[in-house]
């Protein structure tokens, strides 16, 4: 009995050492968490938050004294250098614009500040403040030079802004941190972007909830099991919208060719994949590009998976999709796509 005493007990001290480290903050414009499973010390969560914060700093459009604020204010005017990961970012981005042909483009910013969703003075603008800013919207005229290390904006009044794509470098970055201190389990949420880091401590996989885009916050429609270092990130158009006087509701996701919230039926787009920097910026990408095409190009990116929710409850997934989702919520209908 004493002896079962002292292993129970030796037991305990070694999984104490061992218990789950939690930590939430407001950074990046919205609720991020770091729960460390295994391997966990405040000097990895540390380490985590401080470069959340850093990259904050570098890549929000809202905050000033940011280096893409610094892009935005010499718009028109001069290159501005930057630090790599600013430029890294930008120039993922532009890979996305360029693969949609300007459906996804970091240059929105000019339609982002005219509707200001989600913050003060949020409104909808008038459709010529909307055409004036169209013209604004170009990323094919973004300057990047890698080895100057600058960044124009040719245009006076373009503005960058990131907000579709920064959270997923985040995450991929602070999984590298943590690795690198040594955690070996590991669930980031930043603001609804999840990651997966390292192994279980019972072997057991990773499985991670996929929002019901028709339900509150933390309502699954299925869950997705996945192995460590990947990451699932949702689209939609519940994350961020508003209801106007007009008795519409505008979400956040805009239209290059309009300067309105993009309408083509789809509720969200989820996507699985190693990379969160491809999930997210693929997420919103998909997006905006409808069904049919947002398909097309998940199935000609290597790597990544994507569950395509319209608002008549259909779920449309990816052709290896299958392996990694189970649909739990039957008022969806899983169809193929033609
Ligand atoms: P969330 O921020 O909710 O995770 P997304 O990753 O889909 O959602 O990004 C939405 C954000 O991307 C918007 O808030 C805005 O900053 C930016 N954005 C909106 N429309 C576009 C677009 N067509 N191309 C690129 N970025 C966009
Ligand atoms: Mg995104």
């Amino acid at each position: 009995m004493m002896a079962l005493a002292v292993i129970l007990s030796l037991l305990m001290a070694v999984s104490c050492a061992d218990s789950p480290m939690d930590r939430t903050e407001l950074v990046l414009g919205t609720i991020c968490s770091v729960r460390i499973v295994a391997g966990g010390s405040d000097a990895a969560l540390d380490a985590a938050f401080a470069r959340l914060r850093q990259i904050d700093r570098t890549m929000s459009a809202n905050a000033s004294g940011t280096a893409i604020s610094a892009i935005n204010d010499a718009a028109g005017i001069s290159p501005v250098a930057v630090p790599d990961d600013a430029r890294f970012v930008i120039a993922r981005a532009l890979d996305y614009a360029r693969a949609s042909n300007g459906a996804f483009d970091p240059t929105i910013g000019p339609i982002v500040k005219l509707w200001n969703i989600g913050m003060d003075g949020q409104r909808v603008p008038t459709p010529a403040e909307l055409e004036a800013a169209l013209s604004l919207v170009r990323w094919d005229a973004v300057v990047v030079d890698d080895e100057a290390g600058t960044v124009f904006l040719p245009l006076p009044g373009m503005r960058l802004d990131l907000g579709a794509i920064a959270k997923g470098y985040a995450a991929d970055e602070v999984g590298l941190i943590l690795a690198e201190q040594g955690v070996r389990a590991a669930v980031l949420d930043l603001g609804g972007n999840v990651m997966v880091i390292g192994t279980k401590p019972d072997g057991s996989a990773w499985r991670i909830g996929v929002q019901n885009p028709f339900d509150s916050r933390g309502t699954h429609l299925g869950v997705a099991t996945v192995p460590g270092g990947w990451t699932v990130v949702t689209s939609g158009v519940y994350e961020r919208f508003f209801d106007a006087d007009d008795g519409k509701r505008y979400h956040h996701i805009l239209s290059t060719g309009t300067g309105y919230p993009v309408s083509n039926g789809l509720v969200s787009v989820t996507i699985l994949s190693d990379s969160s920097i491809a999930a997210d910026g693929l997420s919103t990408t998909a997006f905006t590009l409808g069904l049919e095409a947002g398909m097309a190009l998940v199935e000609a990116t290597e790597g990544v998976e994507a569950l395509f929710i319209d608002e008549q409850r259909r779920l449309y997934a990816s052709s290896g999709a299958g392996t990694l989702f189970e649909l739990r919520d039957r008022s969806f209908t899983q169809t193929a796509l033609r």
